[in-house]
């Protein structure tokens, strides 16, 4: 049964039903929040061996590196190795970092804005630059094209990844199109990954920018919740073989694998790109944390010892993704007042209510106790067209937490569909 089949005082009925649960949750006093895409405290104990794994008696790396002096720019070779094949790049290619894949890319657009790439014209600076998001996307992204004073433009997704035809159309003939954020695998917030088939498409298509960057955010690309899991795509021969080598630019990191404020970061691109990152990278550093990536090889040994981690995960999070699941079929599934998603993987469930109440829910979950994410934090500029579309992460606090704010949700969507209706 469908909303609009409603008479009038069937919706009057139902609304003062959704009102009066909405009010037995509002007097609870909850404070419960389900903002952000955090692992949760038994997520992070599984990753604590890492404190203790070196110790000043045992900080040399397999060859031989003192691990706690400087130096090793492109970061541990052993790690490195380990993530190579997990990540779908030659290990010469792929370097070890920091602990945050965000600052990787901030430095990456830095540099080209500072430096130009070595395929730019010239210096992105000064010059208007424009960035396409695929929508819903990830907020993060959008602050810090924002930062940068890039424009973003919205492009559509579907099953398979960005909508090729409107971003071969846009790239075409607007060289102020610098590049494109794609988070190939189970994407925030919607948990699509893109198809071999969609990255062939973008990685040839035509730009008029010469130096059109693929963003490649795999911040999800072990982070599966059930089988059959996405295999990694090998972006940068597809890239190479279409005649764009220099086009993607990849990013991950382990920090929603090990310690999120703890891990490492990676960087992943063509020789000619990785050089250039580094040569930049080498002007404000003399190494990374050696010490913290010798941790990790350690820690997980080989691509297995990953693999064997992320399944560990995946039981923690799994019950928590099937509650919000279970409740939203259950409170919402029989009037069909909202869609959302089931994610095979990634941290987060894309709610999809009706039209123009989305910050109505918002604002009605904080006045019963549950913080949920800004209505539009999805979308460019914080600005949901349609103010429809809300982000759950489910991730971080205990399932019982996590099902009473999902009840607290649907009964917010309840009273917004209803009173929407009804005025
Ligand atoms: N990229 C995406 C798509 C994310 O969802 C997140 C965190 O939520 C990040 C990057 C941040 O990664 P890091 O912790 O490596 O900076």
């Amino acid at each position: 049964m469908s909303l609009s089949s409603l008479t009038p005082q069937e919706i009057a009925s139902r609304l003062e039903t959704a009102t009066a649960d909405y009010e037995r949750f509002a007097a609870r006093g909850l404070s419960l929040d389900i903002t952000r895409g955090k692992p949760s405290a038994a997520q992070l104990d599984l990753a604590d061996e890492l404190l203790t794994a070196v110790t000043g008696a045992d900080a040399a790396s397999a060859d031989g590196t003192d691990t706690r002096n400087y130096g090793g720019l492109h970061g541990l070779p052993e790690l490195r190795e380990i993530f190579s094949p997990l990540l779908g790049v030659p290990t010469e290619q792929l370097l070890a970092q920091g602990n945050s894949s965000l600052t990787l890319m901030r430095d990456a657009l830095a540099f080209a804005m500072l430096h130009g790439r070595p395929d730019s014209a010239a210096p992105w600076a000064g010059t208007p630059v424009r960035m396409l998001c695929p929508v819903p996307g990830y907020d993060r992204h959008f602050g810090l094209a924002e930062s940068l004073g890039f424009e973003l433009v919205p492009v559509a997704t579907d099953a398979e990844g960005p909508d090729v035809d409107q971003v071969a159309s846009l790239v075409a003939g607007d060289p102020s199109i610098k590049g494109i954020w794609i988070v190939p695998v189970h994407s925030n917030p919607i948990g699509v990954s893109i198809s071999e088939r969609r990255t062939r498409e973008l990685m040839a298509l035509p730009a008029a920018a010469g130096d059109f960057t693929v963003l490649w955010d795999n911040a999800y690309a072990l982070h599966h919740l059930r089988e059959p899991h996405p295999e990694p795509i090998d972006v940068l021969g597809i890239a190479a073989e279409a005649g764009n080598a220099d086009r993607p630019l990849v990013f991950a990191s382990t920090s929603k694998i090990t310690h999120a404020g703890a891990g490492v970061a990676f960087f992943g691109a063509s020789p000619t790109l990785v050089d250039w990152f580094a040569r930049h990278t080498a002007a404000g550093a003399i190494g990374p944390d050696k010490v913290n990536h010798l941790r990790h090889a350690r820690f997980f040994g080989s691509p297995e010892g990953v693999r064997a981690h992320m399944r560990k995960h995946a039981e923690l999070l799994n019950p928590k993704f099937a509650a919000v699941d279970e409740v939203f079929s259950r409170e919402l599934g029989p009037e069909d007042l909202a869609a959302w998603t089931n994610p095979s993987g990634g941290y987060f469930i894309t709610l999809a209510v009706p039209p123009g109440t989305a910050s109505h829910v918002v604002k009605l979950a904080a006045e019963a106790g549950v913080k949920l994410t800004p209505a539009g934090a999805t979308h460019p500029h914080g600005v949901d067209p349609d103010d429809a579309i809300i982000r759950i992460a489910p991730t971080m606090p205990p399932l019982e937490e996590v099902e009473v704010a999902a009840e607290v949700v649907a009964a917010c969507v309840r009273v917004a569909a209803y009173e929407a209706v009804a005025s």
